[in-house]
């Protein structure tokens, strides 16, 4: 694709934090057919959740250095229907332990912060789930909004 400035090589970062049901695969767990580094096993009958997902970095967000095997956490954009609103979020989320305290995590998310995101960490809590926490862009909400947010992000 021409509009994907950048490349996987040998990241494959995203096949440990989603839920992919369809292979039976858990939440915040290393897919059983990843072989780190290398690839996915099943590539060509791979879902069409894997085929179809582009975290932030590989879209063109951050620096070339933040590819997510290498900072330990994947930045993610995504949209929270909240009410009659679609609210921008850009995630990150925990890969590696304790890479979200990392200096180049806080430096994203300072500067992240100035943009027009609500921007949520996402820490790993249990071997199948994550701890989500708005950290920044709460004033894009209003009461109801952010309240309802949070429910969201509970489920
Ligand atoms: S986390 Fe991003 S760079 Fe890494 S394999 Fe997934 S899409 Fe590619
Ligand atoms: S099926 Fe392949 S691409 Fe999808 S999560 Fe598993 S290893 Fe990654």
């Amino acid at each position: 694709m021409t509009d994907i400035p950048r490349a996987c090589g040998g990241c494959n970062a995203c096949c440990k934090p989603f839920a992919i049901p369809e292979i039976g695969k858990l939440t915040a767990t290393w897919c059983t057919h990843c072989v780190r580094g290398v690839g996915c096993a099943i590539y060509e009958t791979r879902p069409g959740a894997c085929r179809m997902f582009a975290c932030a970095w590989l879209k063109g967000v951050g620096e070339g250095g933040d590819r997510p095997d290498r900072v330990g956490f994947i930045m993610n954009q995504t949209g929270v229907q909240v009410f009659d609103r679609t609210i921008e979020i850009l995630e990150l989320l925990e890969i590696d332990p304790g890479s979200l305290e990392s200096p180049r995590a806080k430096q994203i998310v300072d500067h992240v912060a100035r943009g027009p995101y609500v921007v949520i960490q996402r820490r790993q809590v249990s071997e199948t789930e994550f701890q989500p926490e708005v950290v920044c862009g709460r004033g894009f909400l209003n009461d109801a909004e952010r309240a309802e947010m949070h429910r969201q992000l509970q489920q």
